[in-house]
């Protein structure tokens, strides 16, 4: 479903520029759940980021669900972003003076969805994180673990072929980070694809597979026994 080839990015800086990507090959199948490891400053989030058309690369390949992603317009990524694509973020990015269930719908109303119908998905996908008794709730509400539930209930409601996660856990205290972890795997246990960045190992373990990256260059790229979050919860 993703198919990336020697993928270079830089950043400027000055009169010269930062080499953060140099080279990347990375394939990922359907079903797949990924974790990609490194250091800080190693290009996870802007691999990531350019994966989620929120950034784009300099040279090399990327194929989307057999579509070339490259010189696309605005207005196309954005449509490709929203169909194709969910978000979760190491601080949530929920809209402060929304409640729980008009986060989640928002990305419905972008898609052009009738009130009455993201309302009633919005709430579908509450229900799935377990909060829907939390939707009239503001994010100030909500503990940490709640918020990141509502950002996956958003991440879901347009119901993506693709999950992308930078950090999920990182703001997160370890039981909590485990929970969701353990709902992260059942959604790939159902057969969503997720692509996860952590620095955290026994996070990466909870993953099928591990991507190392270093200095923008993939160092090791191997599968691993999943461990599953639900015995420590
Ligand atoms: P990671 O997520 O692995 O910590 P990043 O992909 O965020 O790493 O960053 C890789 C390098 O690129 C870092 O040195 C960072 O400072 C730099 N960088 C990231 N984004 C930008 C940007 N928009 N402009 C300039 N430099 C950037
Ligand atoms: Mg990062």
């Amino acid at each position: 479903m993703l198919e990336i080839k020697n993928l270079h990015k830089s950043y400027p800086i000055g009169d010269s520029s930062l080499h953060v990507l140099k080279g990347i090959d990375l394939s990922v199948k359907e079903g797949e759940m990924v974790a990609i490891m490194g250091s800080s400053g190693s290009g996870k989030s802007t691999l990531l980021n350019i994966i989620g058309m929120l950034d784009e690369a300099d040279s090399g390949q990327y194929i989307l669900d057999e579509l070339q992603i490259k010189n696309l317009t605005e207005k196309k990524a954005a449509v490709y972003r929203n169909k194709f694509l969910g978000f979760i973020f190491q601080s949530f990015n929920l809209i402060s003076y929304k409640n729980a269930i008009e986060n989640v719908a928002l990305p419905l109303y972008y898609q052009g969805m009738k009130r009455k119908e993201r309302q009633e998905l919005a709430l579908f996908h509450l229900e799935k994180v377990g909060l829907a008794n939390w939707s009239d709730h503001l994010p100030k509400e909500l503990s940490g673990g709640q918020k990141q539930r509502v950002a996956i209930a958003r991440a879901l409601a347009a119901n993506p072929k693709l999950l992308l996660a930078d950090e999920p856990t990182g703001a997160l205290d370890t039981k909590t980070s485990y929970e969701i972890m353990e709902f992260i795997q059942q959604l790939n246990d159902e057969g969503k694809t997720i692509l996860m960045v952590t620095h955290e190992e026994d996070i990466a373990n909870m993953c099928k597979r591990i991507v190392r990256l270093r200095d923008g260059v993939i160092m090791e790229d191997k599968k691993v026994t999943q461990v599953r979050a639900a015995q420590y919860v």
